[in-house]
């Protein structure tokens, strides 16, 4: 797999190292509808990944 430079650096894709559906490693970038999306070889699935939080604590 090679990696390539970020054009833009702005939509970075998140890493995903595993399905999210079934676990299989196999993911390669999908760029579909909406860009950053990731796609599944093994169960054919396409995903985005969204970051919502980081680690902060609240109160
Ligand atoms: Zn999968």
């Amino acid at each position: 797999m090679t990696e390539q430079p970020p054009e833009g650096g702005r939509s970075r894709q998140l890493p995903v190292f595993h399905c999210p559906y079934c676990g299989d490693e196999e993911l390669t970038p999908y760029e579909g509808e909406s860009a950053g999306g990731w796609r599944c070889g093994a169960c054919l699935r396409a995903f985005s990944v969204r970051l919502i939080a980081t680690g902060v604590q609240q109160g």
